[in-house]
């Protein structure tokens, strides 16, 4: 018989999504809705999946794309790194063309990528990760092996960087070890906290100091409203040398299910013997992953045309609109709390309480699903984190429950 892997065992046990989902589903059993009493419904603002339906620009990409696929004239086969005329769009749309298509490659995803950009770097790479954060850059790192971050069940080997209400969740860079890979998300899920263009400065001479290279997750860069923050890590002089990019459809056109996203890999960046890091990527891009769906690549640049971007902003204000809402609700009741603005997640602190056990008050009493803080890494203990990704009318809803929302220690 083959052993299983033994990284595998080194996962934290379930998945947070899951398990979230097993307690609502264990609650709902104990206390059924009832259908002529709406106020028993259950309500997410757990996930951060998208609700709101693809807007009719884009959506007539996607279905232009997939008509095209029925003729001798449009029909397209593997792309590899993704359609030429998308890859551009892209470069000039983010990033002013300041990179060419052949550093710019098309993905399924920015989780996907993320999970496949850790074969650049070989075990024992050090892996650096705000804490708390996206689950994947964690147990990615402790599949791949990270610097030992498998040895065990404590996740040794990867240096966490506590984000905290002390710290305004710009976490204490001077703990970054040498030749490390820095996971950086902003607008950072779950705090919904955004460097700013000084922080983000900082991160880039530190990285280039001490040999490390960034992976820069901007998923949420649409979400972004005040113009003195940066929308991309490489807004910041330098960053081409020691940052990769990742980013995605998901959240700025409720790509979520259609999956498609991008990853910029600059030529400059080197490994310390000088190769070429693009090199790899492509190379590893073409062996284990056969391109996005073309279909799913005209819809994202039907999503960047002049219309596509106008419905991108109408998509995202949508949620920020809900998350201002959210926002209220919680600081009426004297919740501290942060992000929401620049970003889809609002960040709740409860000072001195278990964030499983808030998670369950509030289940309780607003029947009203949340993310707890501590399943995003220890320092989102005592924090949860609300979603602004639902329909207005629970999250109108919700945000009355809120408002009369006490907790047991109020
Ligand atoms: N990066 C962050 C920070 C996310 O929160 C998410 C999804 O929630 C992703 C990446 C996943 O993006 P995609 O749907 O493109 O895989």
């Amino acid at each position: 018989m083959i052993p299983r892997n033994p990284r595998l065992a080194a996962l934290k046990a379930g998945y947070l999504f899951p398990e979230i989902a097993k307690r609502r589903r264990e609650f709902a059993a104990a206390h059924p809705e009832d259908p002529r009493r709406p106020e028993t419904r259950i309500i997410s603002l757990g996930v951060g999946n998208t609700t709101e339906p693809i807007l009719p620009c884009i959506t007539e990409g996607l279905a232009e794309g997939a008509g095209k696929l029925g003729t001798a004239e449009g029909y397209s086969g593997y792309q590899d790194e993704g359609l030429p005329e998308l890859r551009k769009r892209i470069a000039d749309v983010f990033y002013r063309g300041a990179f060419s298509i052949d550093e710019i490659f098309i993905s399924d995803g920015a989780k996907c990528d993320i999970g496949r950009l850790q074969l650049l770097f070989g075990p024992g790479t050090p892996a650096v990760i705000q804490d708390p954060s996206y689950p994947v850059y964690v147990d990615g790192s402790v599949l791949i092996g990270a610097a030992g971050a498998w040895a065990g069940t404590g996740y040794t080997g990867i240096c966490y960087l506590p984000c905290t209400a002390e710290n305004n969740y710009f976490p204490d860079l001077s703990l970054v070890p040498e030749n490390a890979l820095i996971y950086f998300c902003s607008p950072n899920n779950p705090t919904g906290a955004v460097a700013s263009r000084e922080q983000l400065g900082t991160l880039v001479n530190i990285a280039r100091q001490r040999g490390c290279i960034i992976v820069f997750d901007a998923a949420y860069s649409e979400y972004i409203r005040n113009p003195a923050l940066p929308k991309t890590i490489y807004e910041i002089p330098g960053a081409g040398e020691c940052a990769i990019e990742v980013n995605s459809f998901s959240k700025p056109a409720g790509f979520t299910g259609v999956r498609l996203g991008w990853t910029v890999v600059p030529k400059e960046l080197r490994y310390e013997g000088g190769e070429s890091i693009n090199t790899d990527w492509s190379r590893i891009a073409s062996t284990i992953f056969n391109g996005a769906s073309n279909i799913a690549q005209a819809g994202g640049l039907a999503a960047l045309s002049e219309e596509g971007l106008k419905e991108i902003r109408r998509y995202c204000d949508f949620y920020l609109r809900n998350a201002a809402l959210i926002r209220g609700a919680l600081q009426k009741r004297g919740i501290s709390c942060v992000g929401g603005d620049n970003s889809p997640y609002i960040w709740a602190h409860f000072p001195g309480r278990d964030s499983w056990d808030i998670f369950t008050e509030i289940l309780e009493k607003c029947r009203l699903v949340s993310t707890p803080g501590s399943g995003f890494g220890p320092s989102g203990q005592s924090f949860i984190r609300f979603s602004a990704f639902g329909r207005l009318s629970d999250v109108e809803e919700a945000c009355r429950r809120l408002s009369a929302f006490r907790m047991t220690t109020n």
